[in-house]
């Protein structure tokens, strides 16, 4: 029996961890199917406050973990697989074993979206990636697609010049989603050119089981056009990990748990925290802000409780 379960270690299980660990609460953090969370795949973190020349992802991931665990937060790896949250104490499945808690914080994230093609699924790992970290070195002096029109495309696309020879970023309008800052950035790029108005219809060749090129539909005038390309990155966004809590939670229409009175959801003595709950800001910063909000939240939750 664990006081608190904390299921996620990206920035805000980890900052839950932290925080409920420095109350005594001697929480176990399920690491979950991405340890580390999205900063894991991600490269320089420029917009971390108390890091004025920026730092590594990974690196800021490692030393939230490191803090979290000098105070006594316990660690195990694997992934919640289901949960009964109709009493207390909430049973958890992981991996097959069944972990039993108090109270409950859920920073389980949200993972990269996906266009849904066929060809899509059959070249992922030879040729299509949702990581531009960690597959950009495998395209040198290659031809890249990024598709996508916010800021991870962007970023992808920024990124993966350094290792290519062109990247065309496709978008589905003719605006990009991405900040300012980073529409100038990729604008500015020499390397990097646009494709407005258009979606990937088709990865080619599935046949050789490698990517070859792409056929591009046109979403105003419907042409299809085929594009040579070597690799295709997918950055369209992500959905929340929340599958095995449907019907146990209140969610919002896509999925994003619901929280009321800071982190609180809809089941007494279960919290969320981080990207899982937030669909607005989804910034590293945030998410570490509400895991400590989820931690203190916990902690109230219990001395009521009586624990
Ligand atoms: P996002 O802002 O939701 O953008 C997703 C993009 O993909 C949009 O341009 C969207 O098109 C497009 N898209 C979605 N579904 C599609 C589909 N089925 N087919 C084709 N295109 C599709 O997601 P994000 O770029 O991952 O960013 C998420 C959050 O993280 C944002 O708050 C962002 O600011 C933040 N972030 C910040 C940084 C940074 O500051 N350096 C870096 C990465 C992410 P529409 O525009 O038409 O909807």
């Amino acid at each position: 029996m664990h006081p608190i379960i904390i299921l996620g270690s990206g920035p805000a299980g980890l900052t839950a961890a932290l925080y409920s660990a420095r109350a005594h609460l001697e929480p176990l953090v399920v690491d979950g199917h991405e340890a580390g969370g999205q900063l894991t795949l991600t490269t320089m973190v420029e917009n971390f406050p108390g890091f004025p020349d920026g730092l590594m992802g990974p690196d800021l991931i490692a030393s939230m973990r490191k803090q979290a665990e000098r105070f006594g937060a316990g660690f195990r790896g694997g992934s919640a697989t289901s949960a009964d949250l109709s009493r207390r104490p909430f049973r958890i499945t992981i991996d097959g074993t069944v972990e039993e808690c108090q109270a409950l914080i859920i920073a389980t994230g949200a993972s990269a979206k996906l266009l849904g093609l066929e060809s899509e699924r059959k070249l992922m790992g030879h040729g299509v990636s949702t990581c531009a970290t960690c597959d950009g070195f495998f395209f040198q002096d290659q031809d890249i697609l990024v598709v996508g029109g916010g800021d991870s495309a962007m970023e992808e696309a920024i990124f993966l010049t350094k290792f290519t020879k062109r990247v065309t970023v496709v978008h589905r309008r003719d605006k990009l989603r991405a900040s300012k800052i980073m529409q100038d950035k990729a604008f500015k790029n020499p390397k990097i050119d646009f494709t407005w108005d258009s979606v990937p219809e088709e990865i080619l060749d599935v046949n050789q089981g490698k990517v070859t090129g792409v056929r591009i539909r046109n979403l105003k005038s419907a042409a299809v056009t085929e594009r040579p390309v070597d690799g295709v990155f997918i950055a369209i966004g992500h959905t929340p990990n929340t599958q095995i809590f449907r019907g146990l939670l209140e969610m919002d229409e896509v999925g994003y748990v619901k929280t009321h009175e800071g982190t609180r959801t809809s089941v007494p003595g279960v919290f969320a925290a981080g990207d899982v709950q937030d669909r607005v800001y989804r910034q590293a910063i945030t998410a570490a802000g509400s895991g400590c909000m989820a931690a203190m939240d916990a902690e109230r939750f219990l001395e009521h409780a009586g624990h």
